[in-house]
């Protein structure tokens, strides 16, 4: 008892001396020290008007304005029923599915060109030749401080152990509930010049969920990073890569343009897979680029800051990689996005100023508030159809339904509680592959 409340007392000091920046919240690169849970009001004010992070998302604690969006939308997205479970098991699914892929279900046989005429194809690549689009999913991880001081030097180039600060900027996925977890890392991502797009709110299959639920899973984490970030991403990636045209559909809806990957290193899959394959995936996209198979068009390439391993082996390459590629860029800048998010201000290099040397665009500081507006791209009085302006990939992602844009919902603030810690995304991910163990043929 004495222990359990002497440790009690010292998350507490922890907490509440160490919170106050995302400044304070970088120095450490101590995983220990980095991941001691902390509280953070502007989080603490919205919580209640979040769904219970890691749990699957719906619209119960969601403002008027996103339930009317949802209704008005519902009736217009395609008629496909969910697949399989949250957890990924598919085995119910893939013995009869038709082999012509009528869904465009990338889980399926990796179809990212969707079968509706109106959805945007997925962003896969960097059409720039010998680039290696960095995207890193699952953040904002809590010990990231030495990974992210090694991307970015921004902030302290004076730090001796970061002899190896490469400026480097990267296209970061942040998880809803990662973010609510550890909001202040979540700003320093922003802060240090990397693009952040969304990854769910609950990082679930999200084929298997219900119309509502695959809204609420995009709006949440949508909004979460507008409310702790102060930027309204319009990408996102879905987890495990698992979509098909009606959750895209959903996603153009709220904006959000669907981004996969050509190239994996299946890091996530350490330490059911061992090291040496997962240096092997790295050496092999490698390999690639040095017999020129990017020589046209460059790649995205699926990395993650799911913890330290996944970090260590992206560090670990990155000499490599620079070797073997002309270009490492975000995925916007590879795609000459310089205005990636709904709010202005916030610039990001184009491909050729890139090559000439800059790194850093114009960014606002992170900014938290409590239940900002969201911008979403159609309004509520709209007869469902789907209108976003995309601003990745080609001219064919471009073919929007039409619709308007005028809605911006707003919500007030709630009753304060706490940041649980309490479930993570690695017991997520834990349930997932026990499901995927159980009989599923997918994935990944
Ligand atoms: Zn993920």
């Amino acid at each position: 008892m004495a222990l359990k409340t002497f440790v009690a007392a010292s998350l507490t000091l922890a907490a509440f001396s160490n919170a106050q920046s995302w400044q304070d919240k970088a120095v450490s690169v101590d995983p220990t020290a980095e991941c001691l849970a902390y509280s953070y009001a502007p989080v603490q004010a919205m919580i209640s008007n979040y769904p219970t992070i890691w749990q699957i998302a719906n619209l119960q604690t969601a403002d008027t304005n996103a339930v009317a969006l949802f209704n008005t939308l519902n009736s217009s997205i395609p008629q496909i029923a969910p697949k399989g479970t949250p957890m990924g098991d598919f085995s119910n699914v893939t013995p009869t599915y038709p082999a012509t892929d009528p869904d465009c279900w990338w889980s399926w046989h990796q179809c990212t060109t969707p079968k509706i005429s109106g959805i945007a194809d997925d962003v896969t690549r960097c059409p720039t030749p010998n680039t290696w689009g960095l995207t890193v999913d699952d953040g904002p991880n809590c010990s990231h401080n030495a990974y992210y001081a090694l991307l970015d030097y921004t902030h302290y180039c004076n730090q001796q152990d970061y002899l190896q600060q490469q400026n480097q900027k990267a296209t970061l996925f942040y998880i809803g509930s990662n973010v609510f977890d550890w909001p202040l890392e979540a700003q320093r991502g922003l802060a240090d010049g990397h693009e952040i797009c969304a990854h769910t709110w609950s990082h679930r299959y999200m084929t298997a969920l219900t119309n509502e639920e695959a809204f609420a899973e995009l709006y949440f984490s949508k909004k979460a990073i507008k409310d702790v970030l102060g930027i309204t991403p319009q990408c996102w990636r879905p987890p495990f890569g698992d979509v098909d045209d009606r959750i895209r559909y959903i996603a153009q809806a709220l904006g959000m343009q669907t981004v996969i990957w050509v190239e994996d290193t299946f890091d996530y899959e350490y330490p059911s897979l061992p090291s040496t394959t997962i240096d092997q995936n790295y050496q092999n996209i490698i390999n690639k680029a040095l017999n020129g198979t990017y020589d046209t068009e460059g790649i995205l390439v699926l990395s993650h800051e799911l913890e330290n391993f996944t970090m260590s082996e992206n560090m670990k390459w990155f000499p490599k990689i620079q070797q073997a590629f002309k270009w490492i860029t975000p995925l916007a800048v590879c795609n000459n996005n310089t205005n990636p998010y709904v709010e202005q201000g916030y610039t990001y290099p184009n491909f050729a100023q890139w090559m000439s040397g800059v790194r850093n665009g114009t960014l606002l500081a992170p900014t938290a508030s409590v239940n900002a507006p969201v911008s979403l791209p159609f309004s509520s009085g709209h007869a469902g159809s789907v209108s976003t302006s995309i601003p990745y990939g080609s001219p064919t992602a471009t073919a929007g339904v039409t619709g308007t844009n005028a809605a911006a919902p707003s919500n007030s603030s709630g009753a304060s509680s706490l940041t649980a810690i309490s479930t993570s995304l690695a017991a997520v991910l834990l349930t997932t592959l026990v499901g995927l163990a159980s009989g599923a043929v997918l994935l990944l």
